[in-house]
């Protein structure tokens, strides 16, 4: 069904799908001066995949922004939004099959999707056969430790990459162009995940902007070597060309001081490489443990953080801030001042791993961070399809559908402000340049096309029909080149 639609749209499914056939697939053998002649990547030894059909206008296409039932004309060039005219019929006149101009048949043309934290290395643990042992028995944080531990003492380069190109293939298949990834450095996996992001970052290059964060989730001053391993191994991976940034959980420490240690190392480390910094703290739900945040914002502020513009600090998890009163929300915002501070929630992983003893749950309100509080955040996917986070797949969209209910956000205005948490905030807190809802010309081309439904009708229509029901049905542009 999908096949007869896209060929009256003048679109060869299986031609395209050939076209973005990952790794070692063969290069077309038609010459196309619409296709880039396929080349090893510099920085891999993976083939880089021929990237598709480059397009230089979308035709008839519906705008989150523009008035309901106008339909506009999309220019593109070298890469960016050239410009946006009303539609003219006439244009379709003529159109030949996979040229450089796509007709969207009134389908909404939104911008493109990004996890603003994902765990690229641990994903779809539950599902590889490889793993199969490892099941989920009791359900809780330490059992998913354990699992978790246990599998990473088996990863292997096969393995990581195989789940990790599954990963962010049904990513790009859901709309997502850019994304955070984290992989672990510590003495268990040594540089494997970390040489499987690179690896992956690579091969998708063109397709999805994978940004690599070396990421310590054990200790990095407790333990039976005080984190001697871990902080060599991460001083190691801080210095590898391709590295974006680094992290660190300063939750997995014995004690306070220790925690600031953690604190302290991590941001240093960051700066004296350039690099971003992704702190995954503050991750519970109990109003007698004092937040950490205070104290990570007091470390920002002595390495002068306010200082480093293009190199941000996200802040993720963070439940015990649910527990904020208003006053500290307001010192919040006035601690943070103009430092590149922002968060991210992550309610699929919380809403499963995170209550009260008494079963109250936590997840950051996020709509309220951002309207309440001048914060910047986002949401995001976190873990896919291991012990943390068994349910839900890697669809941004399905996080921004969740926080209509979680967060009673059921307006159009809230449609859109959780939307571009998935879109142009998750771009722009992990400093990405980003297109807005707006869609203005001199934007980055990098869309979500939400194709016409077979229910005519039911084809979505605004940004809130999106988050409302996220459809299957979508077409990836990066760069203004259709990449799935
Ligand atoms: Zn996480």
């Amino acid at each position: 069904m999908a096949g007869a639609y896209l060929a009256a749209a003048g679109i060869n499914l299986d031609e395209e799908m050939s076209k973005i056939q990952f790794g070692a697939s063969p290069p077309p053998q038609q010459s196309s001066s619409l296709l880039d002649a396929p080349h090893a990547s510099p920085s891999s030894s993976t083939p880089r995949a021929p990237l598709s059909r480059a397009l230089t206008k979308v035709l008839g296409v519906r705008l989150p922004r523009k008035p309901p039932k106008t339909f506009w004309d999309v220019s593109i060039s070298e890469g960016m939004i050239e410009s946006i005219t009303p539609h003219s019929p006439a244009a379709r006149l003529g159109l030949r099959p996979n040229s450089s101009v796509l007709d969207a048949h009134e389908a909404l043309l939104a911008p493109s999707l990004c996890h603003a934290h994902i765990h690229l290395d641990k994903a779809f643990l539950l599902s590889d056969p490889k793993f199969s042992d490892l099941e989920v028995t009791d359900g809780s944080f330490e059992e998913a430790m354990t699992l978790t531990t246990a599998a990473k003492e088996r990863f292997d380069e096969e393995d990581l990459l195989r789940r990790g190109r599954a990963l962010v293939s049904e990513s790009l298949a859901f709309g997502v162009t850019a994304m955070r990834a984290f992989v672990e450095v510590d003495g268990t996996v040594g540089m494997k995940d970390l040489d499987a992001g690179l690896k992956l970052k690579a091969e998708f290059e063109g397709r999805c902007e994978i940004q690599i964060i070396a990421f310590a989730q054990l200790a990095l001053f407790s333990g039976s070597d005080g984190g001697n391993e871990v902080r060599r191994l991460m001083g190691e991976a801080a210095g590898r060309e391709g590295v974006d940034g680094v992290g660190s959980t300063p939750y997995v420490e014995e004690d306070g001081e220790r925690e600031g240690a953690n604190l302290r190392w991590i941001s240093d480390l960051a700066v004296e490489h350039g690099k971003m910094l992704d702190l995954h703290m503050d991750y519970h739900v109990d109003v007698e443990k004092q937040p950490l945040v205070w104290d990570a914002l007091e470390v920002l502020r002595e390495a002068d953080w306010d200082g480093r513009r293009g190199k941000g600090v996200c802040m993720g998890h963070c439940t015990r801030l649910t527990l904020f009163v208003e006053s500290e929300w307001t010192r919040l915002r006035e601690e943070i001042g103009s430092m590149p501070v922002s968060f991210v929630g992550l309610p699929t992983s919380d809403l499963y791993m995170m209550r009260t003893e008494d079963g109250r749950r936590g997840t950051l309100n996020v709509p309220d961070m951002i309207e309440k509080y001048g914060l910047q955040a986002a949401v995001a996917v976190n873990n896919v399809g291991n012990a943390f986070t068994p349910q839900g797949s890697s669809d941004p969209l399905s996080v921004a559908s969740l926080g209509v209910g979680l967060y009673q956000a059921g307006t159009k205005k809230d449609a859109d402000v959780l939307y571009e948490c998935v879109s142009s905030r998750a771009k722009e807190i992990i400093g990405l340049a980003h297109s807005s809802l707006d869609l203005n010309p001199g934007e980055p081309a990098d869309f979500v096309l939400y194709e016409r439904e077979e229910v005519a009708w039911r084809t979505k229509k605004s940004i809130a029909e999106v988050v409302y029901d996220p459809t299957s049905r979508r077409r990836t542009i990066k760069s203004g080149r259709l990449v799935a």
